[in-house]
């Protein structure tokens, strides 16, 4: 193993014990690069990799907030500028109980390879903040964004840092921050923040892009194989704004996710999530806050799989679409062992290392790790971005044109980064190396900083 590559995982894993998921997305990409690095001995007198694992600027802030009762609560936010080499800082805005450095950061790594990847001039960054959504009221939830901004407001901007949203931000919060940057600057950027509503300057297919990205991603894995998606079954993890998008596409292409999973469990729909009703009803459940999957259930008569994962059903497609770390070592060997073929990340690094390389090694078992697979999301922000700065509307089928052209690149740009440094058809390894290679151009570039 490369030495200088050695040594920079090793002070992070070190540095950084206390944020296992940073380490554990930093030990993925690296481990990735090392025929890259073995090539470029430059890197090392410049310290290029140990200033990729240090970001730019990292901001923590407090947030307080006023529940209906008139109690106060403080959170704490954050917001990441991990890489601007390539473009104003970019990436979304998670809202969750567990949120902490090390969600933010291992975040904030992965969407700047991610980015890379949409060959789009977009940097790396992430924010968030501790507060669960869950159960809260509208009011609360408005309150909650609006002091969440009155502390970000002025680190951001539509050239220097795009919020999105992620889990537990969609439309309604972006709605509700992009209202309280416009308030507090009296001025309209709204290139500020991505995932808006299309009144307030949002682009049209941003809410389906991840979902429909990451179907246009599968396509081109599947020709590869010669075979096609009509007739497939997917199943999926989560039933977000993620797995919707996937939801429809497949339905649009003729094939079925099987699978939808909550924190309470998951579902089984033999029929699929093909209705307009069942995808309808995906919107419904996402939008009462309950975050429980058995409703689906209930309201279509599906089985419910009460505290468990899909991971040991047989369907031709897995799609991990819900959360990190979501597939351990056990449910990898459950997957092997129903023979599925593609097994597809969408969600950010929802596989563990360990499970992720046990998959990678089953005889005709083909990954795809979701930087590239899920990077529609980001790509179509960086679409509504263009849109903004140039104070026009694009029609959907033009996003929807562009994205695809944009997920058939990354797709193409992978395989052929895995080929040139001799690894085969390697996808995971292919998008790490494609992504960090356009960083590390830049980087280099720009000096030392
Ligand atoms: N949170 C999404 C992601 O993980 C979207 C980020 C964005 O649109 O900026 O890529």
């Amino acid at each position: 193993m490369n030495t200088y590559l050695v040594s920079v995982i090793e002070n992070v894993k070190k540095k950084y014990a206390h944020e296992p998921e940073f380490v554990q997305t930093v030990e993925e990409v690296f481990t990735s690069l090392e025929p890259v690095i073995d090539k470029h001995p430059e890197y090392e007198k410049v310290d290029l990799l140990g200033r990729m694992v240090e970001p730019e600027r990292m901001f923590t802030f407090r947030v307080c907030w006023e529940d209906d009762q008139g109690q106060w609560h403080t959170n704490t936010g954050w917001r990441c500028q991990f890489n601007g080499a390539l473009g104003p800082y970019k990436g979304g805005i998670r809202f969750q109980a567990n949120v902490y450095p090390g969600i933010i950061k291992f975040l904030g790594f992965e969407q700047i390879f991610k980015n890379s990847l949409t060959g789009l001039p977009i940097g790396g960054g992430k924010g968030g903040a501790d507060f669960d959504p869950a159960g809260k009221s509208e009011a609360e939830i408005m309150r909650f964004c609006q002091a969440y901004m009155q502390a970000l407001y002025r680190y951001i901007g539509p050239d220097i840092d795009v919020p999105a949203g992620d889990m537990g931000v969609g439309g309604r919060e972006i709605g509700y921050l992009f209202g309280e940057y416009r308030r507090l600057k009296g001025a309209w950027e709204n290139g500020v923040l991505t995932g808006k509503g299309f009144a307030s300057g949002g682009s049209r297919i941003r809410p389906e892009a991840t979902g429909f990205g990451a179907v246009y991603y599968l396509e081109n894995v599947l020709r590869h194989e010669g075979e096609e998606i009509a007739g497939k079954t997917i199943a999926c993890a989560g039933f977000g704004n993620v797995t919707w998008g996937i939801c429809r596409k497949a339905r649009e292409l003729g094939a079925k996710v099987v699978t939808l999973s909550g924190p309470d469990g998951y579902i089984y729909d033999a029929d699929g999530v093909v209705t307009d009703e069942k995808i309808a009803y995906l919107v419904e459940m996402r939008a009462s806050g309950r975050n429980r999957v058995q409703d689906y259930a209930d309201r279509f008569g599906v089985p419910f799989y009460p505290g468990e994962k899909p991971w040991g059903v047989k369907a031709d497609v897995m799609m991990p679409s819900a959360m990190q770390n979501d597939v351990h070592m056990e449910s990898a060997r459950r997957i092997a062992a129903n023979h599925v073929k593609y097994y597809i990340e969408v969600a950010n690094m929802p596989t563990t290392n360990d499970a992720l390389k046990f998959l990678m090694e089953q005889p005709g078992m083909i990954v795809a790790p979701s930087k590239a697979v899920n990077a529609g999301g980001v790509a179509t922000s960086a679409l509504e971005m263009a849109q903004n700065s140039e104070r026009l509307v694009w029609t959907a089928e033009e996003v929807d044109r562009q994205l695809h052209q944009i997920m058939d690149t990354i797709y193409q740009m992978s395989v052929e980064a895995a080929r040139e440094y001799g690894l085969g058809y390697n996808l995971v390894a292919g998008a790490n190396i494609a992504g960090f290679k356009r960083v590390a151009e830049a980087m280099m570039e720009q000096g030392v900083f």
